[in-house]
C-alpha cells in the first residue's frame, strides 16, 4: 500500500483540532454519483447531492481539504477570480445577473451551513478592498454599478475612512462589504465533509481516482484499492493532474500563491497599523491580502508564481508587508509560511458543466474559490438531482486548450505583463506618490 499523505504544515493544520479521518477505498462499490476531489468543489457537490436525497461516493487522493481549500487566505468574497463585481466577456445581462446573484446566494449558504452544521470556523464579517490608485472616481462608479445591478450593498470609503482601519498612506480609497467575511477554511472544509458524511455520503481519503471508463450506461472510476460504479461522475480535481482526463489536464494551468502567518503581534502595534477586524485586499492584479487572526497574528498573502516555490516565502511576504506598513519593521516575526496551487483557465472563470452525458466538471476556481465552489456544487447537484439547467449559464466558459505543460509559460508572460502594468501605475517613475 502506498504511503499516506497528510496535511502540509500550515497555521490551519496546526489549529484544526480533532476531526474525522476517512477510510481508503478497498473493493468495489456502487453509488448514484462518484465525486472526485475532496476540496470544497467536490465536498459542496457531495453535500448538495445528499441534501437532495442522493447517495454519492467521494474520492480524495490525500486528505479532505489537503489542496487549496484547506490552506487559502480564508476570504469569503462575492464574485469570481475574474471579477468581484462583474464577469468578463459579452454575457447577456440576464445571464450575468443570474451568475452574480448565484454567487451572493452561495455566500449566504456558507454562513447558513456553518450555523446549521455547527462548524467552528471563526467567521468574522466584513471585507475592505483598497486601491493603490489615485483615480477613486472609477471605484465610486464601480460601487454604484454593483449596487444598482446586483444589489451588492457595497460602501465606497474615502481615503480618510480607510486610514482609520489601515494606518498607511498607501491606499487612496476603499470598498467595504458587510456581507463578505473571513474564516478558518480547513475547519469549514471538514465541517462540510462531516455534514455530507452524516447524511449518507461515503467519503474515502488516500484514494486517488486513476482511471475512468464507460461501463454500459455507467461510469467506472478505478483507484489503487477498488472501483466505484456510478451513473454520474463529477471531476473536482483542480490542478493536481488527474491523469485520467487529458482534455482537462491540457486546459487548466497551475498557479502558485503564498501565505505567511506571523507570531502574535503586540496589541499596540496592531492598533497603529492593521486596526480592523475586516479582511483587507488591494485591487492590483498581483495583490496583497491580509487579516488579523483570533490570536493576534497577522495572516499575509500574495504574489503568484508559475514555477518552483521561492526559497524564503516568509521573507517575501514580510517585504510586501513592510512596503505597506513600514512601522511593523522589527516589530513582527514570521512564524510559518506555505504555498498552494490553484487552477486557472484563460477566462479566469470556473469550468462548471457536463462534458459527456453523466460526466461533469466543477473545477478551475483560480484564486477566488470559497464562494464559487459553493455555487458550482449547488448547480451540479441541482442538475443531477433535479435536471435543473442553471449550470448552462457557464457553458461559455468551457475548456479551452492552453498548451498543457507549455500553457504556464504563456501564463507567466501574461502575469509578468500585468505586474509591469501594476508597477508603472502605482510605483514606477510616473506614478503619483502617496503622501502621508
Ligand atoms: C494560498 C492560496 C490562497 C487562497 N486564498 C483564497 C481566499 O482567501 N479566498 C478564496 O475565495 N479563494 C482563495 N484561494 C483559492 C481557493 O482556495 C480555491 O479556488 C479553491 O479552494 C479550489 O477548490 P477545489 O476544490 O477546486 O480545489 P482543491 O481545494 O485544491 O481540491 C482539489 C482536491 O482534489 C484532490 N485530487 C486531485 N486529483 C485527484 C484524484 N485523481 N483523485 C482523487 N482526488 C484528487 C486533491 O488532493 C485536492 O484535495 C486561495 C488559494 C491558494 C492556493
Amino acid at each position: 500500500m502506498s504511503e499516506k499523505i497528510d496535511y502540509i504544515d500550515t497555521y490551519y493544520s496546526r489549529t484544526l483540532g480533532a476531526v474525522a479521518t476517512y477510510p481508503e477505498l478497498v473493493g468495489n462499490c456502487e453509488a448514484d454519483v462518484c465525486v472526485i476531489g475532496g476540496g470544497l468543489a467536490g465536498l459542496n457537490t457531495a453535500l448538495g447531492l445528499v441534501e437532495r436525497g442522493l447517495k454519492p461516493v467521494l474520492l480524495e487522493a490525500r486528505r479532505i481539504g489537503w489542496g487549496a481549500s484547506g490552506r487559502n487566505g480564508g476570504f469569503v468574497l462575492r464574485g469570481f477570480d475574474a471579477g468581484d463585481i462583474d464577469i468578463p466577456g459579452r454575457v447577456p445581462p440576464d445571464q450575468k445577473f443570474r451568475i452574480m446573484k448565484g454567487c451572493l446566494d452561495a455566500q449566504d449558504l456558507i454562513r447558513q451551513r456553518s450555523m446549521t452544521y455547527s462548524i467552528p470556523c471563526d467567521i468574522v464579517s466584513g471585507s475592505l478592498a483598497v486601491t493603490w490608485g489615485t483615480d477613486t472616481k472609477e471605484l465610486e462608479d464601480d460601487v454604484r454599478y454593483a449596487n444598482d445591478t446586483f444589489d451588492m450593498g457595497l460602501e465606497f470609503w474615502s481615503r480618510q475612512r480607510v486610514q482609520e482601519h489601515c494606518r498607511t498612506p498607501r491606499y487612496y480609497a476603499g470598498v467595504f462589504s458587510k456581507w463578505d467575511f473571513h474564516f478558518h477554511p480547513l475547519r469549514y472544509t471538514h465541517g462540510i465533509a462531516a455534514a455530507a458524511s452524516s447524511q449518507g455520503a461515503r467519503i474515502y481519503e488516500q484514494s486517488a481516482a486513476l482511471k475512468i471508463k464507460k461501463d454500459g450506461a455507467d461510469w467506472c472510476v478505478q483507484t489503487a484499492g477498488g472501483q466505484v460504479k456510478a451513473k454520474h461522475v463529477v471531476v473536482c480535481t483542480s490542478v493536481y493532474g488527474s491523469g485520467f482526463d487529458r482534455k482537462l489536464d491540457f486546459s487548466v494551468f497551475p498557479v502558485q500563491t503564498y501565505v505567511m502567518v506571523t507570531k502574535p503581534v503586540d496589541r499596540h502595534d496592531l492598533d497603529s497599523t492593521i486596526n480592523t477586524p475586516y479582511c483587507v485586499y488591494d485591487l492590483r492584479f498581483a495583490c496583497d491580502y491580509y487579516r488579523v487572526l483570533p490570536d493576534r497574528r497577522i495572516l499575509w498573502g500574495g504574489r503568484v508564481g508559475l514555477h518552483a516555490e521561492p526559497k524564503d516565502i516568509s521573507a517575501l511576504m514580510l517585504a510586501d508587508m513592510f512596503k505597506v506598513y513600514p512601522q511593523l519593521k522589527g516589530r513582527v516575526e514570521a512564524d510559518i509560511s506555505w504555498a498552494g496551487r490553484q487552477a486557472y483557465t484563460p477566462y479566469r472563470m470556473p469550468v462548471i458543466g457536463q462534458r459527456k452525458p453523466g460526466y461533469w466538471y466543477n473545477t478551475a476556481f483560480g484564486g477566488h474559490g470559497m464562494v464559487p465552489t459553493t455555487l458550482g456544487g449547488e448547480l451540479i447537484a441541482r442538475a443531477i438531482a433535479g435536471h435543473d439547467g442553471g449550470y448552462r449559464d457557464f457553458d461559455r466558459y468551457g475548456l479551452l486548450f492552453t498548451g498543457g505543460p507549455f500553457g504556464r509559460y504563456v501564463a507567466q508572460a501574461v502575469y509578468s505583463y500585468w505586474c509591469a502594468c501594476d508597477y508603472m501605475r502605482y510605483e514606477g517613475p510616473f506614478a503619483r506618490r502617496p503622501s502621508p
